[in-house]
């Protein structure tokens, strides 16, 4: 069955051993998530080595994505490892403060007393904890405990409404951008960016650190602070992609106001040539069951009708107890939702114009496919931007992406509808095309007397140089 959602699990100890990773990549996992927040240098090294291994053996390729931990502002450790705040009890913030009691607690963003003031609120622990603050007085924010609970060492504080000005990228992520790069990570994610500098900040250093390795990742862009809403336009110019970031967010912003930004997320990004991956507590309770909740196959569901290009996992496979049975009940989930999914393509072309020839290919591959009912799309693309542009619309043609560039491949893995494959493209172009049906024969994807649409660069090998549209049947002569 053709999967048109994409799967993003990040790793950690319940899912850093070789034979759990096979069986998750077996399971349909297509993009591996290193979470810079946690684990060192050596331990994100041996897991991507890994990843790279068990999809060597799985015999496809598996983009890694590095998420850098950002600006994520947090209270500093306690004496006793935490403390437990009764409501109504007053309770001090304090930038001075080494080890935190029952009185106080220190920060390890030493300017936040700065950015705040009396009436502000602040939300702990993903807003389970919430404080009023009464003062600041010089280093120490003084707050009355509004809805209390254990606050223990190091958990995220965040305002509501947001604004806290600390900088989009710390030391310790410009130190993590070089070890990502060296790992050759194919996706970067920017946590609490506010605007278009900060990707762009983001943009240089990767690929000043890529350069070695001739690596220019695909930039992803966190939406989770308030102010990255009004920006979103600018922050999408200057990204490859977005995640809707849905933790954070969801502190900032308030619950209740999440499901309708995403869906504005995914259009905007969708609409803006864009990826979108939709984020955090999709399957959170199957971090200790075996299966899902309703509400949590209608989330996935929900976001896969929202058009979104891949459904993350965070803890559930990190840190969970099934990560694999995860994988596989979300891979489920997608194509259930994907079948009863409605296409309307014309719709999508009023009042479009093209400037560019590959677009224009691209677009017309797949107007002539839905129309015609093709069985594939068959695409040779060097960039991968042909196969960018077929996949921002939704039909149920699938696409098949034939690049001779492994990095090219590994990041379509994250393309909504698009299945990469390798093809050497070193022949003429008629060759390269029978070659390129042969591979989707082979894997089973179409059959002899199948329709299908090619689209092709002459001369070849070209980025930005499709210019050809072909439409045979399998089997058929060239
Ligand atoms: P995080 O980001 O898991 O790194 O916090 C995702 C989110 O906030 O939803
Ligand atoms: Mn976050």
């Amino acid at each position: 069955m053709h999967r048109a959602t994409k799967i993003v699990a990040t790793i950690g100890p319940a899912s850093s051993t070789p034979d759990i990773l096979l069986k998750m990549i077996r399971a349909g996992l297509d993009v591996v998530r290193l979470n810079f927040s946690h684990g060192t240098a050596d331990d994100h090294r041996q897991r991507a080595e890994m990843v790279r291994e068990c999809a060597r053996q799985a015999g496809r390729e598996v983009a890694i994505m590095a998420d850098l931990q950002g600006p994520k502002i947090r209270v500093g450790k306690f004496e006793n490892g935490k403390t437990t705040l009764e409501p109504g009890h007053p309770f001090i913030l304090d930038a001075e403060c080494e080890l935190g009691n029952d009185e106080r607690v220190g920060l390890d963003y030493k300017d936040l007393p700065r950015d705040l003031k009396p009436g502000d609120v602040l939300l702990l622990n993903d807003g389970l904890i919430v404080l009023d603050v009464s003062r600041v007085i010089g280093s120490e924010i003084h707050t009355v405990v509004r809805v209390g609970g254990d606050l223990s060492n190091n958990k995220g504080i965040n305002r509501q409404g947001g604004g806290l000005t600390a900088p989009a990228l710390t030391a310790k992520d410009m130190e993590d951008i070089r070890t990502a790069l060296s790992l050759g990570v194919d996706f970067v994610a920017v946590s609490f960016p506010k605007n278009a500098t900060d990707m762009e900040m983001a943009r240089q250093l990767a690929n000043i650190a890529g350069a070695p390795y001739g690596i220019k990742p695909k930039m992803i862009a966190k939406i989770e602070r308030a102010e990255a809403i009004p920006a979103l336009q600018e922050i999408l110019d200057s990204s490859d992609g977005i995640m809707v970031a849905r933790g954070d967010l969801a502190v900032e912003v308030g619950n209740a106001a999440v499901p309708a930004l995403q869906k504005r997320m995914i259009r905007m990004a969708r609409d803006s040539n864009k990826l979108v991956i939709t984020a955090t507590q999709m399957m959170e309770s199957m971090i200790h069951a075996p299966v899902p909740t309703r509400a949590e196959v209608s989330d996935v569901a929900n976001a896969v009708l929202d058009g979104t290009d891949a459904v993350m996992l965070s803890a559930e496979s990190a840190a969970g107890k099934y990560p694999v049975e995860t994988i596989e009940a979300m891979a489920a989930i997608c194509l259930e939702a994907e079948k009863s999914e409605h296409s309307e393509l014309d719709k999508d072309f009023l009042d479009r114009t093209f400037t560019r020839i590959d677009q224009s290919i691209a677009m017309g591959a797949l107007f002539t496919a839905y129309h015609l009912g093709a069985k594939a799309i068959v695409a040779l693309t060097d960039s991968g931007s042909t196969a960018l542009w077929m996949s921002r619309h939704w039909t149920h043609v699938p696409i098949f992406a034939l690049t001779p560039r492994v990095g090219s491949e590994r990041a379509m893995s994250l393309y909504r509808n698009v299945t990469p494959l390798h093809l050497d493209t070193s022949s003429d172009r008629d060759t390269a095309l029978q070659q390129a049906i042969e591979v989707v024969v082979s894997k089973g994807y179409a059959a002899r007397g199948d329709m299908v649409v090619l689209t092709v660069g002459e001369p070849m090998g070209q980025p930005g140089g499709t210019n050809t549209l072909k439409i045979v049947r399998v089997g058929d002569v060239l």
